[in-house]
């Protein structure tokens, strides 16, 4: 059969039954319990219906490849992991970090039969709401807009409200989801979730060694014992672990997530410490300081100059309900990168060299 797809490739001839050849496989191979495309409850937005579809991809591929497409995505690459703007190039940016997450939750996906592509898009997406300096910078919007500031709604309002991609209802939930202290809907957004600490707690230990912060025998004897010596090591336990343990509660028809207790205790214990030491510590607080300085400045500045807002933030410019400039404004500091906020601060807010017209010519 041949299959117009609308819009861009109406003349091209596409066999109908790739895509459905697909979703027969996800129901006949996957796990009775894992999330399958041609089940989906759809887009929330004008493609309701899938009107659409495509001849090839599932809803869960379509909703991977548009959030890759994405802007926010592309800026993630300069974005702060825990290092702010690190000099060197083998430190995680929140880009790489992504990219990290969503190796390791497609690892756990296809080990269990849960869908790899629905887990994959949650996984890109999961940061997406990030805003400059990480956690430094999401603890100051937080405290700044009454509103208060948690990047898994910032990465939910992005991809609704700011650059619309019109995601399935199971990729955007999954996305909010990581926010939320109660257990996701679907196995794969619980897959991202744990597949987000145990990725971040172990790159995170190479990066502070690399900046000379710890080494290895820094990290408690018995968390070592128990999960291994390196961060290889300690990947390998966590995620056979995890795989091993939710098998025996998905063929028991449980919807959650298993870790072995004396596991889960070592990587939270883990966790802690890497709070204490690196997270916290004397020399992320100088830098919170700083980010403090930089992102309230923009914040008071441009709340009292919303002219000076771009065009695309002007409250009127947005295309449903409009935002109070307070929204806006945040809209606008949370989407920045890190060099960005820094550029935009010196060029709004510190004084510039006074170059007179014959000066510029002379220099020109
Ligand atoms: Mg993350």
């Amino acid at each position: 059969m041949v299959h117009q797809c609308a819009r861009h490739c109406r003349f091209i001839p596409v066999i109908e039954s790739i895509r459905q050849t697909t979703e027969a496989l996800e129901a006949a191979q996957l796990h009775p319990l894992a999330a399958k495309s041609a089940q989906s409850h759809g887009r929330p937005g004008a493609e309701a219906l899938e009107a659409t579809p495509c001849p090839i991809r599932t809803v869960f591929q379509r909703d991977r490849d548009r959030i890759l497409h994405c802007k926010a995505f592309r800026r993630l690459s300069h974005k702060t992991q825990v290092f702010i703007s690190p000099a060197g190039d083998h430190y995680r940016t929140r880009l790489t970090h992504t990219l990290e997450v969503a190796q390791i939750a497609r690892t756990i996906a296809r080990a269990l039969r849960l869908n790899e592509d629905l887990t994959e898009a949650i996984a890109l997406g999961h940061d997406l709401g990030h805003p400059p300096f990480g956690h430094s910078g999401e603890a100051v919007l937080d405290e700044l807009y009454d509103g208060g500031f948690h990047h898994e709604a910032y990465s939910v309002r992005i991809v609704t409200v700011l650059e619309p991609l019109n995601l399935t209802l199971e990729t955007l939930e999954g996305m909010g989801d990581q926010l939320s202290q109660e257990r996701p809907r679907t196995l794969e957004a619980q897959v991202v979730k744990l597949a987000d600490r145990m990725t971040y707690l172990n790159h995170d230990v190479e990066d502070a060694i690399r900046a000379g912060l710890m080494t290895e025998e820094d990290i408690e004897k018995e968390i070592r014992q128990l999960l291994g010596q390196t961060r290889t090591q300690r990947l390998d336990t966590l995620i056979l672990d995890l795989v091993t343990q939710t098998q025996q509660a998905m063929a028991q028809n449980l919807l959650e997530l298993r870790q072995t207790p004396e596991i889960e205790h070592a990587m939270m214990r883990l966790r802690k410490w890497m709070f204490q030491q690196i997270y916290l510590s004397p020399a992320q607080t100088v830098q919170h300081g700083h980010v403090k300085r930089v992102l309230t400045g923009l914040y008071e500045h441009f709340v009292a100059h919303p002219a000076l807002l771009p065009v695309h933030f002007q409250p009127e410019a947005y295309p449903g309900a409009q935002p109070t400039i307070e929204q806006a404004v945040v809209d606008f500091i949370a989407g920045m990168t890190d060099r960005y906020a820094i550029e935009t601060y010196q060029q709004q807010l510190l004084p510039r060299p006074y170059i007179s017209k014959r000066d510029q010519s002379l220099n020109g």
